[in-house]
């Protein structure tokens, strides 16, 4: 863990909270107080009424392979070791799509639509990555 290699996300005041829980494993997105669209990525005004107020509601971290793609350059030295792997758009149950890895399966058993869930991988003392797997 010490010696994490890979970029790690840059945290702003925007998304510090969100970064906040997913050091608790916990996948949490801003829920309108208004309108009750859930957005992603974090941001101060909804997209959907422009209301800014919101609550970190906590999601169930279950959706669906939306798209993807196998890696199999790293186009970053820390990545050498991992190719190949998968970068997929998870439509999340609750409505946002996010980016993030599978894994878990092998790259070639990676479909659209495949359910999947998360999990989180502690890369540093301050930051939990929110990961996806096969669902159970
Ligand atoms: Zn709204």
């Amino acid at each position: 863990m010490a010696n994490y290699a890979k970029p790690l996300p840059f945290i702003d005041e925007d998304n510090k909270q969100y970064w906040y829980y997913c050091r608790q494993h916990e996948l949490r997105m801003q829920k309108c107080a208004r309108c009750g669209h859930i957005r992603f990525p974090p941001s101060i005004i909804c997209p959907a009424c422009h209301s800014m107020d919101a609550e970190w509601t906590k999601l169930s971290g279950k959706g669906k392979v939306y798209s993807f793609v196998i890696f199999d350059r790293a186009y970053h030295e820390s990545y050498k070791d991992d190719i190949p792997y998968v970068v997929a758009i998870i439509q999340l149950d609750e409505g946002p799509r996010m980016e993030s890895n599978i894994t878990g399966c092998s790259v070639d058993d990676v479909k659209i639509d495949m359910p999947v869930e998360v999990y989180f991988d502690t890369v540093t003392e301050n930051i939990s990555l929110p990961k996806f797997r096969p669902a159970k």
